[in-house]
């Protein structure tokens, strides 16, 4: 008989009322792919919890294994970059949105999806940054190519004791800019500091209407809140300034003014890290694996177990989740 492992399954019924359940899965249950990998870490994302609680339509496929992203050791391969026993990550390209994704304790994708575990780095580390890591690292790397180095001035990171925020605050003071952090829990600022914060300010700063322009205090920043807070980065920016908008935490609009753009030939930067090439994945987990400080890694991640995925889905969405959550398999 197949051995069975352990999965997290969403469903949904006719009336389309989705269910979350834990079930026995074996290998045949897995769908189609030319590799398949001993799930060892993964982790709980924003987009995790919005699949889970079914807040957003993430999922776009029934039912399905949702996790966006995992670290392991492949098992069996067909592929011809991969042989059993290499150690992988993967994030993005659809899975745990229309290809089964993290929470099994085996999955099968396509070996084009995966990179090299780094040098140095465990299955633990490597989902500590997650895809949300590797997200900031993008914003960051956005940002420099866009020429906004330090010497320009402070730059700013929103939603900042969430994932994204968390590791982009790191990133950026290890690579000495001076970072102001934007949270809307104070109980965190000594969190943030910590992280290497130079400044914490509070969310409510950013959180009313934007005027179209609004006096200048950073040279660039790191958004993954969007909406009035989006706005306001960009109404904030200093002349030839950028920003890297991530996320949507805080909405999916934004209503902002071309005054920015126009009139400061500010940047906004869109980053997406689901379908972007392979050649800059490989530079972000490089970049990952020598700005990214491991001791502040350590310190911005907590530690669950299969079965408190489900909580912390809704924790993560519900905004209580404090910088990485890394699931041990
Ligand atoms: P987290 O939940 O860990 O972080 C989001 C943070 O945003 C929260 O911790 C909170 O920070 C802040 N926040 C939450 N709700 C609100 C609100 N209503 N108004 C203002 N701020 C709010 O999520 P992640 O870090 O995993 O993801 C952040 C965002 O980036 C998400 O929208 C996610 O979908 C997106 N994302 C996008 C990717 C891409 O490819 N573009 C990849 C990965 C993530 P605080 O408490 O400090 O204020």
């Amino acid at each position: 008989m197949s051995e069975t492992f352990k999965a997290i399954l969403v469903s949904r019924d006719a009336e389309k009322k989705q269910s979350v359940a834990v079930t026995d899965l074996t290998e045949a249950d897995l769908m189609e792919g030319d590799i398949t990998v001993a799930v060892e870490a993964t982790t709980v994302n924003y987009k995790d919890g919005l699949a889970i609680t079914g807040k957003a339509p993430v999922i776009r496929r029934w039912p399905l294994v949702p996790g966006v992203d995992f670290a392991g050791t492949v098992t069996s391969s067909s592929h011809a970059d991969w042989r059993k026993g290499d150690k992988v990550i993967l994030n993005g390209w659809g899975v745990g949105e229309t290809h089964f994704g993290a929470y099994a304790g085996r999955a099968r994708v396509k070996g084009d999806w995966l990179v090299p575990l780094p040098d140095g780095m465990s299955p633990h580390d490597a989902m500590a940054v997650g895809t949300a890591g590797y997200t900031a690292m993008l914003c960051v790397i956005a940002l420099e190519r866009h020429g906004i180095v330090p010497d320009r001035g402070p730059v700013v990171v929103t939603g900042a004791a969430g994932g994204v925020g968390s590791v982009a605050v790191s990133i950026l003071s290890s690579l000495g800019y001076h970072v102001i952090a934007s949270t809307g829990r104070n109980a965190e600022s000594p969190y943030l500091i910590e992280l290497g914060a130079a400044e914490v300010i509070s969310r409510d700063e950013l959180a009313q209407p934007a005027k179209p322009l609004a006096k200048e205090r950073w040279a660039g920043g790191v958004d993954a809140v969007g909406s009035h807070t989006l706005a306001n980065v960009l109404s904030m920016t200093s002349y030839g300034g950028a920003v890297a908008a991530c996320g949507l935490a805080g909405g999916m609009d934004l209503p902002a003014s071309v005054a920015p753009f126009i009139l400061r030939g500010v940047s906004l930067l869109g980053i997406d890290s689901v379908m972007a090439p392979k050649a800059v994945r490989m530079e972000a987990w490089r970049r990952i694996g020598t700005d990214l400080d491991h001791q502040k890694l350590a310190s911005l991640s907590t530690t669950i177990g299969f079965d408190d995925i489900i909580g912390a889905a809704h924790d993560i969405v519900e905004g209580k989740i404090r910088g990485r959550v890394v699931v041990d398999m």
